[in-house]
């Protein structure tokens, strides 16, 4: 791992604008986490004011196909959760993990505890972006939770496309640009489990949607996604 003492003056310019442009508004990195809470849609976890007190499936939804059964977070990605991700990711705030980890779990026993889980697969960075980056905060959240939870950790997936940046492109591109960028790595066998997905954020859903469905034609049974936050 990469110690930020370690890190070029250039490199540290680049860490200070990515946070500059995460937290333009330097209070409201203070604000409390704000727990996703019902009522919130059964399929993508997304949380919604003024719906009827019954589950539901909300419009976006209802018009794709997901290949997992259900996602949930534990945050809104904003104020605190954001800046302790943000912060973990790009300026290797390694302390953060263990707060990661505890509402990732706190979420785990909330929504996903019922459940038998045979694993938990991390999204995987590309590997020039993991060279760069020095961990896989994902892999590190998953490795986490199955510590604390009991869970083996299936670090299952690779990543073999480079996915140009997701910012500024359109919904339609953004699931376009995720397609085949995933494979299973050939030692595993997934058939017939049952997987549970992990990222730290989920924010349309594109990049695990394409982790599920390359897992999902692998033969896994169930498939679901768990996040620290989500947008
Ligand atoms: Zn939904």
């Amino acid at each position: 791992m990469v110690a930020v003492a370690l890190l070029s003056p250039s490199v540290r310019g680049w860490i200070d604008t990515a946070l500059n442009l995460a937290f333009p508004w330097p209070e409201s990195v203070e604000a409390p986490p704000k727990p996703v809470v019902p009522p919130f849609c059964e399929r993508c976890g997304y949380p919604y004011e003024h719906v009827p007190d019954r589950p539901f499936v909300c419009s976006t939804c209802v018009d794709r196909e997901w290949h997992f059964s259900h996602a949930r977070a534990a945050f809104l990605t904003e104020g605190q959760p954001l800046e302790a991700i943000a912060r973990f990711k790009y300026a290797q705030e390694f302390f953060r993990l263990g707060q990661l980890t505890d509402w990732l779990a706190g979420a785990f026993d909330q929504h996903m505890a019922s459940e038998r889980w045979d694993g938990l697969v991390p999204v995987p960075l590309f590997h020039r972006h993991l060279r760069a980056r020095g961990f896989n905060q994902a892999r590190e959240l998953a490795a986490g939770l199955g510590r604390a939870r009991g869970l083996p950790l299936r670090d299952c997936l690779k990543r073999v496309r480079e996915t140009p940046s997701q910012v500024g492109l359109e919904r339609h591109a953004r699931w376009k640009n995720m397609q085949n960028a995933f494979r299973l790595k050939g030692r595993f066998d997934v058939t017939g489990q049952n997987l549970l997905l992990i990222d730290d954020v989920f924010t349309t859903g594109a990049t695990t949607n394409a982790c599920a469905q390359v897992l999902e034609r692998a033969g896994a049974a169930r498939l679901a996604v768990l996040t620290v936050s989500r947008s």
